[in-house]
């Protein structure tokens, strides 16, 4: 690329110097025919008288020639062309009838040929040729080539300190990024790459600083996890423990050893409780593709309601149920169960004796509503943001009490979002819970 614009830019300064040149030597080739006009014929006297006329024309050698192509004057001294045949190019071309130049450069030197026809009647009764060897103008081509050749080199070098920089410095970022990767890889989760800058190495370490943060959330909440869960275990086991120790130590009636035994099958209950909602909120999160199907809510509502009307029965709260017709969402029936189960459940488990619990299904647009609403305790504000947590427990006695194990609601808000809904809390006014579930409906006509 390089050579090629060098030879380009060489190759325009000489036409356009040879052009100059060009223009230079035919005008002074056409000054010496013209002064040819009125002349019948050319010989050796009127050449030379209008030579003499003419003056020093600046030129190398200027030779004129008669029709035949034999020389009548010539301006060398030495070895004359005089009486002989001039058997030059330009002098066979001119006797055609046409101006003709040529010119070259070689070693430091510009040489020119130029010749013209003198013409009598529009027929060349003679002809002017002139030659010149320019060493000024030589010595500008010279120069200006060995500048060029010295810019283009220069450009060349720059271009291979620059490619040479880059680089060293990509393959420097690269191996920073790979140094915190395998950090990373070795359970380094805290590294972060120090690396600023929009290109895509700065962007790389951005991303790359994302994942780390995930990665450390996620671990961190792993632990918070495993600590909670083992804490929550550890209390039903310390009262089993607690129990057998009494029953093992102290001397008691058949009455009150079937009530402690009674205790230990309630707290083995709970265990196996807390162990099955641990194990729904370890199943596999993603659902995969074609798992899904069409599930009308209305008829899962009616299963839930058919397991939950004795629990309701005992405190003689009220299941009330509206539901809209055609509430279809493209979802699992065994998630819809679980939300709406662990909702209703709750509705019961945090209401006053003899309080009510209302279901709303609804069609609202492209969607599906579902309104769990209940006339219990209710969730203090400050309460709402910490709800869906894993083990959170806004009375910690009165869930205990109510057989709860703080992971339903965590459940419902893992299996929610992987059905493509949201779920918000709130308050109802005159008091207790209200739950809100929203997913897209799936429309059947549409999608078929
Ligand atoms: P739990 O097994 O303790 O019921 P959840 O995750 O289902 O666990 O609920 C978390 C906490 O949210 C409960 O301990 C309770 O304090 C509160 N809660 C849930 N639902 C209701 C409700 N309908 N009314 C009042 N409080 C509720």
């Amino acid at each position: 690329m390089l050579i090629f614009l060098n030879n380009y830019t060489a190759d325009i300064t000489r036409q356009l110097l040879y052009r100059s040149k060009q223009t230079s030597l035919l005008d002074k080739a056409q000054l010496i025919t013209s002064s040819f006009s009125g002349v019948d014929s050319l010989n050796l006297d009127n050449t030379a008288q209008v030579i003499s006329v003419l003056g020093d024309l600046n030129v190398t050698r200027v030779v004129i020639t008669d029709a035949e192509g034999v020389a009548l004057y010539d301006s060398l001294t030495q070895r004359s062309a005089v009486g002989n045949y001039v058997l030059f190019r330009e002098v066979s071309e001119a006797m055609e009838g046409q101006n003709v130049f040529y010119s070259h450069y070689e070693s430091g030197l510009l040489m020119s040929y130029a010749a013209a026809p003198i013409v009598l009647y529009g027929s060349p009764i003679g002809c002017v040729y002139i030659s010149d060897l320019d060493a000024d103008l030589g010595a500008i081509i010279q120069a200006l080539e060995r500048n060029i050749l010295r810019i283009s080199l220069g450009l060349a070098a720059g271009m291979v300190l620059f490619s040479l920089i880059f680089a060293v410095i990509t393959s420097r970022k690269m191996r920073r990024i790979l140094t915190s990767m395998e950090l990373v890889r070795e359970g380094e989760y805290s590294h972060k790459i120090e690396m600023h800058g929009s290109d895509e190495y700065g962007r790389l370490a951005g991303e790359f600083n994302k994942l780390t943060d995930r990665l450390q959330a996620s671990e961190q909440a792993q632990r918070q996890f495993v600590s909670d869960a083992s804490h929550e275990l550890k209390t039903p086991l310390a009262s089993i423990k607690l129990l057998t120790d009494s029953i093992m130590q102290n001397e008691m009636d058949a009455e009150t050893m079937r009530e402690f035994v009674a205790d230990i099958g309630n707290e083995a209950d709970r265990l196996t409780r807390m162990a099955q909602k641990l194990l729904a909120l370890t199943k596999a999160e993603s659902v995969k593709e074609g798992a899904r199907e069409v599930v009308d809510l209305s008829r899962v509502i009616g299963q839930v309601f058919k397991l939950l009307i004795p629990l309701a029965d005992q405190r003689e709260i009220r299941l009330k149920c509206t539901m809209d017709k055609d509430c279809a969402v493209l979802t699992l029936e065994d998630d819809m169960y679980q939300i709406i189960f662990n909702l209703v459940e709750n509705a019961i488990k945090y209401n006053h004796d003899c309080g009510q619990v209302h279901v709303r299904l609804q069609r609202r647009e492209d969607d599906v509503v579902l309104r769990v609403e209940d006339t219990g305790v209710g969730i203090p504000e400050d309460a709402r943001e910490h709800i869906f947590e894993r083990f959170y427990r806004v009375d910690k006695a009165r869930s205990r009490q109510a057989g709860g194990s703080g992971l339903g609601l965590s459940i419902v808000h893992d299996l929610v979002e992987r059905n493509f809904g949201e779920i918000q809390v709130g308050a109802r006014d005159g008091g207790g819970a209200v739950f809100t579930v929203t997913f897209p409906y799936f429309d059947m006509e549409v999608e078929e």
